[in-house]
């Protein structure tokens, strides 16, 4: 079978690394883009395995020697895409999950037109709103600002391929599966594996 690349953006608190986990757990043979990134880790985090986590001059010589095939600035910090994992996807030999903002999004579309571009997305405003209100402890302010924020990131969702409504992790992760399993049957995928056998 050909390799699939599979893009993953969402809104703020849509919940895509949970999704993004549950995926892989039931997928081992999807292998995830591990970004390189300047934020410091989060508690759990490992280095190799979630980011690698560089410091600001590194993240510069990775530029200055083109090993990245994009990056942005963002929140205070560097993140941005290994130019190995695209040339490993490229190469074939495995299907590669890439999770990145929008504009990470649209340069990778650059390199991978083929690819499966997909936005995960809260049900509601509403929804979001009393979700960030649950978790308790935001100034409103800034609970106002980031909703304001996610409204903003939402409306880059019909550029998309596909869209995941994360209304209840159970379900949007079966919606998500569906959608790399009907990747996967694409003619030009699949017919490489099975040309062999009808030749
Ligand atoms: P976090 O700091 O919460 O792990 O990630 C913040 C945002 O950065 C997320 O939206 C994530 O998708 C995005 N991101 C992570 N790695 C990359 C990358 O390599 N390139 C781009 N463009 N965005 C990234």
């Amino acid at each position: 079978m050909a390799a699939q690349i599979f893009v993953i953006s969402g809104a703020s608190g849509a919940g895509k690394t949970t999704l993004v986990r549950a995926l892989q757990a039931g997928d081992p043979s999807l292998r995830f883009s591990i970004s390189y990134t300047t934020r410091p880790p989060r508690p759990g985090e490992v280095d190799g395995r979630d980011y690698c986590f560089v410091s600001e001059e590194e993240f510069g010589q990775l530029i200055r020697d083109g090993s990245l095939v994009e990056y942005v600035h963002q929140f205070g910090h560097y993140y941005g895409t290994s130019r190995l994992w695209i040339d490993q996807a490229l190469r074939g030999r495995q299907d590669i999950l890439f999770d990145v903002e929008i504009h990470g999004a649209k340069a990778l579309k650059e390199h991978c037109p083929q690819g499966i571009f997909i936005f995960i997305l809260p049900p509601t405003p509403a929804v979001l709103e009393q979700r960030l209100r649950d978790r308790g402890h935001l100034p409103e302010a800034e609970l106002q600002q980031r909703l304001a924020r996610v409204r903003q990131e939402v409306q880059e969702a019909p550029w998309y391929d596909y869209l995941v409504v994360n209304d209840n992790l159970t379900e949007a992760t079966r919606r998500l599966q569906a959608i790399v399993t009907a990747a996967r049957s694409r003619a030009p995928i699949l017919w490489p594996t099975l040309s062999p056998f009808w030749s």
